[in-house]
Formats: C-alpha cells, structure tokens, sequence
C-alpha cells in the first residue's frame, strides 16, 4: 500500500461527518490506526528541515474574539500558545511563520494566502471557544467543509469568521445532487475547494494529529472529536490546514486555566507534536 494511499485513505475517513458519538469515537480509533501504522514503517527523512508550518493566532487588534470570565481575552490567549508552539516546531528544525506576531488586525483572507504564498505544508489556525452552555469544555480540531458538522459548529463558524460568513450554508447532500442555494457564488467559492481533494485529505490527517494531541493534555479535555464547519481562515488553502479550537473560555474552570501560562505552553507544545507527527507521516 503506498503512502499517499494510506494518507487518502486517513483523510477519506477523518473527512467524513461523523453520525452519532460512537461512530465519531470508532472514526477517531480508526484514524489513529492507519496514521500509527505509517508511522511506524516510514523511513527517516531530513527533508522536514526545508517544511514550513505557518501558525495562524486568530484575531487580533480592535478584533479581540471570546473572553473568559476575568476578561482575559482570546487575543491573547491564542498568540501566547502560537509563539509556544514556534518555539516547539523550531526546535525540532521546522521553518516556522506567524500570520501575527503581536496584537495587530490580520485580514482572514491574508492570514491563507500567507501560507500559500511561503508553500507552508501545514497551516494550524489557534483559536479559544465560546458556548452560552456554561458547561461545555473541551477540544475541537475543524477542516473545511461547506456544511457544518452541527449546529454548535455553525454557530462557531460565524463568530470567527468575524463577519466575514458564508451567509447561506448548503446541505451537505448537495455535493453530490446539485441542489440549488441562494447564494450560488458562496457555494462555487467552497467547492472550488474542495476540488483541491489532496490538501482536503491531509488536512484530515493533521486535524486527526493536532485533536489527538491537544485533546489528550490534562485539564483541556474531553476530546470533543474531528469536526467541519465553513471557516473563511481555511478557504483557499493548498495544504494542509485546520482550525483547533483548544478550550472554552466560556467555560469558568477551563477559561481561568487557558489563561495561564502554563497551560498555554502545554498547548502551543501539544499543537507543535500533532504537527510534527503529521509531518513526519507525509
Ligand atoms: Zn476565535
């Protein structure tokens, strides 16, 4: 079986909407197995010194995104794992870009075409999550999808798109059947995409990495699974790209610890070994 077959295969599963819980948790299992079974027979690479990951911390400037319950801001949260996670990455020899280094506003659309531009392999947008659920905790890795995977995940896809949305989501059905959406130019924009099936299946792999990594860290758990939602960050990428939204800030325990350092550097660390797990996989 060849690599790319197995890759295609990892992002052909991860790619898929999970129906219920079970399935997500036997889809999760699944992926696990093939990406640990590649791992282990791959040969030795010194090519991923030339590898440029691109860390995308999201908002920024007049754009301060969620807040926990003290007002620390995700702004500031997201930045300080970014910058844990370049240090992480540059120590294992990756070239490393920030889409911004300090508090400044970024463009969505410039944040993708950055990494395009360098021809960064893996594209990693770091985001902090809001519920008006008080209760909800947890990790959430997303890929593109021009349909969300829930409700939840729609909801979320407005908020960091920042008003930059795909006004009318179409049904997932309508991939295959054609169906008719308001908004035909949004849906042409998405499935054009889409088209890009390699970067699609990858970025299935290193959602399945990052969500793995980061969902696994004592006190940002539980793993809330591989999830798909129309993120205008990711729209466009021709590498690999996710969006990993690493806790609740919304959530009072789980806010106050993402605003420490250390549990962004054990984040930023995290993210960096799901990367490098992809990576080294390709
Ligand atoms: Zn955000």
């Amino acid at each position: 079986m060849s690599k790319r077959h197995i890759l295609g295969s990892a992002g052909w599963l991860c790619g898929r909407r999970p129906r219920t819980a079970i399935q997500s948790i036997g889809l999760r299992a699944s992926c696990v197995c093939v990406l640990v079974a590649w791992s282990q027979v791959r040969a030795p690479t010194d090519a991923r010194a030339a590898e440029l990951v691109v860390l995308d911390p999201g908002h920024g400037g007049h754009l301060s995104g969620a807040q926990n319950a003290d007002g620390v801001e995700e702004k500031t949260i997201v930045l300080a794992i970014a910058l844990a996670a370049r240090r992480a990455l540059a120590a294992d020899g990756y070239r490393v870009v920030l889409t911004r280094n300090d508090d400044r506003h970024v463009e969505l659309a410039d944040r993708i075409d950055l990494a395009n531009r360098k021809g960064a392999a893996a594209f990693v947008s770091i985001h902090g999550n809001f519920s008006p659920v008080s209760s909800r905790r947890g990790v959430e890795t997303y890929v593109l999808s021009a349909a969300a995977s829930d409700e939840t995940s729609l909801t979320l896809a407005h908020l960091e798109n920042e008003g930059e949305v795909f006004d009318r989501i179409v049904d997932e059905d309508a991939f295959g059947g054609g169906a008719v959406d308001r908004d035909q130019a949004d849906l042409r924009f998405i499935l054009s995409d889409l088209v890009r099936m390699n970067a699609h299946q990858e970025s299935g792999a290193l959602a399945l990495n990052v969500q793995d990594s980061v969902g696994r860290l004592d006190g940002f758990g539980p793993s809330r699974g591989l999830r798909q939602a129309p993120f205008r960050v990711l729209k466009g990428a021709r590498m690999a790209a996710v969006l990993v939204e690493v806790g609740y800030l919304s959530n009072k325990r789980q806010g106050a610890f993402l605003a420490t350092q250390n549990a962004q550097n054990a984040a930023g660390t995290a993210i960096a070994r799901g990367v490098g797990r992809f990576l080294r996989a390709r």
